[in-house]
């Protein structure tokens, strides 16, 4: 702990920066504004959290068994995406969705429109 201490001190004195009641690290310099951050405009980006990547067996591409790993990211994205709606900060999110006459090599057809593959992963909608 000692020197993960010592670097955010060091962080502390080159990159002005101070955090928020959710424990988000912002960046000090500015002030007021909205979008949090002093002045700078906080985001969230999601990147295709649907089933064809996240749901067990819902596609090619899906985990075929519980994974410990996708599921904590889908529960730390469902976390964010609560915090920066309460502070109505901007989220964008992808959805990884193709056609089906249009293949993505090397991969095999996932996310099909209209498979339910290309849909978020249950519980992450707001
Ligand atoms: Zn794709």
């Amino acid at each position: 702990m000692g020197s993960e201490t010592r670097m955010e001190d060091l962080l502390k004195r080159e990159i002005p920066f101070e955090e928020d009641e959710d424990g988000f690290i912002l960046m000090a310099e500015g002030g007021g504004g909205g979008g949090g951050g002093g002045g700078k405009v906080v985001g969230l980006v999601l990147v295709d959290i649907v089933n064809g990547f996240c749901t067990i067996g819902a596609g090619n591409l899906a985990p075929v068994g519980p994974n410990k790993q996708i599921n904590t990211m889908v529960e730390e994205s469902v976390w964010l995406s609560k915090v920066f709606c309460k502070k109505k900060w901007p989220i964008f999110a992808s959805l990884d969705t193709h056609h089906p006459d249009k293949p993505e090599p090397p991969y095999p057809p996932h996310c099909i429109v209209g498979s339910g593959e290309e849909n978020f992963v249950p519980g992450t909608t707001l």
